[in-house]
């Protein structure tokens, strides 16, 4: 197993033995993708989501919150674009029968090379030492400048294929990489199928497709429909921001990763309504802000990154990730995207209900562009799990070495932040002292 591989082993053993995060159900063998957060984890989550909603919510004038119900009238999916576009592409191998995503398979395939660059830039930097110019190392040497421009072909067309919904192509570039079985190595694949993320559910007093619900796959559209209901109650002035912590659902194709790809999650989100035109002035603005957010909870500046999408949602004009780097590789932390007047347009068309607002300045009306910030509260926690699990050597009691388990959190997240222990169990002198002390 490599050493990430057992880091990881080791923390979701951790989470469990001490009460952070259990599977679901598990005496019945346990629900795949779903978890319970035990009585740590909750004090952790609950944490993570107050310094969200403080730094987000309390601490801007212009953000306000709303706890918008999980439920949603079905329209709102079609007018988001839900239920037409949010899918995955999927792909089975014939011989392990196993289900995966084909764009995963190729981001995995484009991983490998990464590391392969990577290591060659190590390797040179032990060899230079303290002479060695990364920059013009990978500009010149021959075989990272191979792998970068291999690099560069693969994510384009995979970029290409995904935002033309070109699943033929997918598959063909599946199959030009020699991309086999990530379990077992077999290139036995299925054509690539468009696969809807939503879970859906029916009205008990409406038989059929008009009594069909959906569990919201995200939490943002329970903002947009309440924009002008905020707006007039707030009397908040462009540009202002409605925030919301809550649940969302997704049937994962592939969830094979702890808490950070699970069917039931928490988002934490926030959009941002400016003047049409200034969208891109206030996503650099919150981009900015949100990496501000991370590194101030303690989060070391070379855990995180920014990746740009190369692969644009047909919502936006720009959309980042923050990505973090977990015992698995930097992946997707929080989202920020430009999403235009995408969503409040559409739901005015299918609505038939102005969603303007009027701008006093300018004497006009107009559908404000929208900004979000989209952070999953789970990823978080185990963004906060992985950076503070550590294991450190201290000296025992006889003045040896001994290696110890330590999670450091951030004490504003911190599910205890003190204890009051007496120094001798029984007795009452001090353990009634200690109780009123630790309830006082
Ligand atoms: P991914 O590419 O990893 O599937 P996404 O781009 O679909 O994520 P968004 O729709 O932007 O994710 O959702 C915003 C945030 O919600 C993500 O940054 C992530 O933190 C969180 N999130 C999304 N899907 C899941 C999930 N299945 N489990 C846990 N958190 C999730």
């Amino acid at each position: 197993m490599s050493q990430q591989a057992d880091l990881f082993k080791k923390l979701t053993a951790h989470c469990k033995e001490y009460g952070f995060i259990y599977q679901s159900s598990e005496i019945y063998d346990g629900l795949s993708a779903v978890y319970d957060y035990g009585p740590n984890g909750v004090e952790l989550k609950n944490n993570i989501k107050e310094y969200w909603w403080r730094s987000m919510v309390q601490m801007h004038e212009n953000i306000t919150g709303i706890d918008a119900a999980i439920f949603m009238h079905p329209k709102t999916w079609k007018a988001s674009g839900h239920v037409d576009a949010f899918n995955d592409p999927l792909i089975d191998n014939k011989d392990s029968k196993k289900r995966y995503r084909a764009d995963q398979l190729v981001e995995g395939y484009l991983d490998k090379i990464e590391d392969k660059i990577n290591k060659e830039v190590e390797k040179a930097q032990k060899r230079f030492g303290d002479s060695f110019d990364e920059a013009m190392f990978r500009q010149t040497n021959e075989r990272v400048v191979k792998y970068t421009t291999e690099y560069e072909e693969v994510s384009k067309r995979l970029a290409t294929a995904m935002s033309a919904n070109d699943m033929a192509g997918l598959k063909n570039l599946i199959d030009e990489l020699e991309i086999g079985d990530p379990e077992g190595g077999s290139r036995n694949w299925t054509e690539v199928r468009q696969f809807n993320l939503m879970f859906n559910t029916q009205l008990g007093n409406i038989a059929g497709e008009e009594g069909k619900l959906y569990l919201r796959p995200e939490t943002a559209q329970g903002i947009f429909v309440n924009f002008l209901n905020v707006q007039k109650t707030t009397r908040q002035k462009v540009p202002f921001g409605i925030a919301q912590i809550g649940k969302a659902f997704r049937n994962e194709i592939v969830a094979r990763q702890f808490i950070f790809r699970m069917r039931e999650f928490e988002q934490m989100e926030m959009q941002f309504f400016v003047k049409p035109g200034t969208e891109i002035e206030w996503y650099n603005r919150w981009k900015e802000t949100r990496m501000k957010w991370h590194l101030a909870i303690g989060t070391p500046a070379e855990k995180l990154r920014f990746k740009d999408h190369d692969n644009l949602a047909h919502y936006a004009n720009a959309a980042v990730d923050i990505q973090f780097e977990f015992p698995f590789g930097f992946k997707e932390l929080e989202g920020i995207h430009s999403r235009t007047d995408f969503d409040l347009s559409s739901h005015q068309e299918l609505s038939g209900k102005k969603l303007q607002y009027f701008d006093p300045e300018l004497n006009e009306n107009y559908v404000p562009y929208v900004v979000e910030t989209s952070i999953g509260c789970d990823r978080m926690f185990l963004a906060m799990i992985s950076n503070n699990l550590i294991e450190e050597t201290v000296p025992d009691a006889q003045g040896e070495d001994s290696s110890r388990t330590v999670l450091k959190l951030h004490p504003a997240l911190a599910p205890v932040k003190c204890a009051v222990l007496p120094l001798l169990k029984n007795k009452e002198e001090l353990t009634s002292k200690a109780g009123k002390l630790s309830i006082s």
